[in-house]
This record gives C-alpha cells, sequence and structure tokens, in this order.
C-alpha cells in the first residue's frame, strides 16, 4: 500500500510563505491498497485536493483503458479519527461526494456520540444491536453529525446531504471493530482526545501502519512512563511499519497546554520507542509551528530517539504531499 499526506496541520489551516516546506492543510491521509482501491483517513482541508487527484486518476484510466478491465477506484473508505472541525471541515469540498457512480462509506467511532445524547441504558443497548450489523444506517450517530454540518435551514451549507450525487454512507464503528476488504482496518476507541477518538491499525500483506488523530497521552494522571490509555495504544500499536501520530507540542509548549487533547513529540518518540515501530511519523502540527520551528523539532525529535532513548527507530515530521510506500 501507498501512503500519501494530503493535510498535516492541526487544529485550523493556515497559510502563508513561512508554511511552505511543511504545508498548511488540515489533517488528511490518502492509501492506496495493492490493487488501487482508495481510503482516506480524516477528511481536513486537505481532503479537497485528495478528491481532485482521485477523480484525474479515475478520468485518466477510463482513458487509457477503454476494455475495463481496471479496477474500479469509485468505492471509497474514508476513516474519521474524531469530529473536531480540523478533521471535517474539507468533506464539503470532496468532489467524489458530488459525481455519480461514487460510493463514499464513512466510518467512526460511535462514542463521543453516545455520550453526547445522554441516552438511557436500553436505549443504547438497542443502539449497539443497530450498529453492529453495520448497515448503512439512517440511524447512525455519524449521520447526524454530517446532517449538522449540511444543514440547510440553518445556513451552514447551501447542499443537504441528501442532494449528493455520490452514494454517501455513515458507519459508526466500536472498539475492536475490523473493517476488512482489501484492506485490513482494526478500529479501537480510545480516551485520549476531549470526545474520545478512534485509532486505526492498518495491514496489507504483511506490512502496517498506525494512525492515531488527536492523542494525549495520559502518563501525567499517574505520575508512571506510560498511562493506561498509553500502554493500551502501545499494545494496538506494537511491531507495525509506520507510526503516524499527534506529537503537537514541544514539551515547553505542552505544560501550557496540558489537557488540549496533544503530546508533545518527546512523548511519542518515547511510545514509539516502547512500541518498537520501524518509523514514526509526527503530524498535526500547531498553526504557529513555521517551516523553520517545524525543522528544529523535527531534529530535536530524531536526537531525541537515537541519542537519548538510544533507538534506531525513523522520525519524520510529516509534509503535504509526503509519500510512504509499505
Ligand atoms: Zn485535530
Ligand atoms: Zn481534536
Amino acid at each position: 500500500m501507498n501512503i500519501t499526506f494530503y493535510g498535516v496541520r492541526g487544529s485550523t489551516p493556515t497559510h502563508g510563505e513561512e508554511y511552505l516546506r511543511y504545508g498548511g492543510n488540515s489533517s488528511c491521509i490518502f492509501v492506496k491498497s495493492t490493487d488501487g482501491s482508495p481510503y482516506l483517513f480524516d477528511a481536513g482541508s486537505g481532503i479537497r485536493k485528495a478528491g481532485r487527484d482521485i477523480l484525474k486518476n479515475e478520468n485518466n484510466k477510463m482513458e487509457n483503458n477503454k476494455s475495463g478491465n481496471t479496477i474500479s477506484s469509485k468505492k471509497i473508505k474514508l476513516f474519521l479519527s474524531h469530529h473536531h472541525w480540523d478533521h471535517i471541515l474539507g468533506f464539503p469540498f470532496f468532489d467524489p461526494i458530488y459525481t455519480r457512480g461514487y460510493e463514499i462509506s464513512v466510518y467512526s467511532g460511535a462514542k463521543d456520540g453516545l455520550r453526547r445524547r445522554k441516552m438511557s441504558w436500553e436505549e443504547s443497548i438497542k443502539k449497539e444491536l443497530d450498529v453492529s450489523v453495520k448497515s448503512k444506517s439512517i440511524n447512525s450517530e455519524l449521520r447526524r453529525i454530517f446532517e449538522g454540518q449540511f444543514d440547510k435551514r440553518e445556513g451552514y451549507f447551501p447542499v443537504s446531504l441528501d442532494e449528493l450525487a455520490a452514494d454517501v454512507s455513515f458507519h459508526d464503528l466500536h472498539s475492536n471493530d475490523t473493517v476488512n476488504s482489501p484492506l485490513t482496518v482494526h478500529h479501537f476507541l480510545h480516551d485520549a482526545h476531549p470526545g474520545g477518538m478512534s485509532t486505526y491499525r492498518v495491514e496489507e500483506n504483511g506490512k502496517s501502519f498506525v494512525y492515531t488523530g488527536d492523542y494525549e497521552s495520559d502518563f501525567q494522571k499517574y505520575d508512571v512512563k506510560f498511562g493506561v490509555i498509553d500502554k493500551k495504544l502501545i499494545s494496538f500499536a506494537r511491531n507495525a511499519d509506520v507510526l503516524i501520530m499527534d506529537g503537537q507540542y514541544t514539551l515547553k509548549e505542552y505544560e501550557q497546554k496540558k489537557g488540549f487533547g496533544h503530546s508533545s513529540y518527546t512523548k511519542v518518540c518515547e511510545i514509539a520507542a516502547d512500541a518498537q515501530v520501524k518509523k514514526l511519523i509526527i503530524t498535526h502540527h500547531d498553526p504557529s509551528h513555521t517551516d523553520d520551528i517545524l525543522d528544529a523539532m523535527e531534529f530535536d525529535a530524531k536526537n531525541y530517539m537515537n541519542l537519548i532513548l538510544g533507538k534506531d527507530i525513523s522520525v519524520v515530521f510529516a509534509r503535504e504531499g509526503m509519500k510512504v510506500a509499505l
């Protein structure tokens, strides 16, 4: 599989000449399986270009192979880490949703929604049963969130969800759910961000990567090296080829932003080292971090991993357009 970064910025998109090398679009990762099937992780502003590239590639493929023997890329699976603005704001500008013939399945953890709606116990049990069949339930918690984003009456957007040309379905996931074929996508809900967040482990042909979305290490709560949540993540990410993780802050910034839901890059290096991953890619860069600041943070993170922790794990800060082949 091939991974391409379309958005590496956290909290809000940003722009300006001091952000050109790392890029200013918010979270979005595109993954192509060996057979060409398209997967996306998060729908920040980066998904706009990803959508345009998907359509362009599909059109080129049709032009080049009129016999129709190619694998269709029109079935797109989109997995969300959570529903904060920086992770969903690009979705209304994702061109395949306005294109007939596309089937777009959107997946995300349901925990936040279940909490917010304050369902009764009986209701939540019923909900569990409903979503466990993984139907493209119009009662999906996730669909309700996107109905809000596409709410014409409130004036948030001029198109409603029902008017989209593509077949868009929404699927609530619970911990330990797996979505198969052609990639295997394991899902786990973590309490490492306000409202909770979904973590994904993606596997194909013995290769794997883990994507955490926004993640705050919980070690400080327990005054130990790793907290309970960290330990779960370490076990989930064990021996992955690549760990893609939120390391938004320096250690000094983290001290002022405890509880904001993000980790320092040094703590992320420690988690990667303990999980024994082969490569760590740090993303969700702070909007105030210019290219020069990110260069310095990356240099420091590499030294921390190699010299302080003594691990031969490659550390890279994600850049828009960066590609990783697995
Ligand atoms: Zn975020
Ligand atoms: Zn968030």
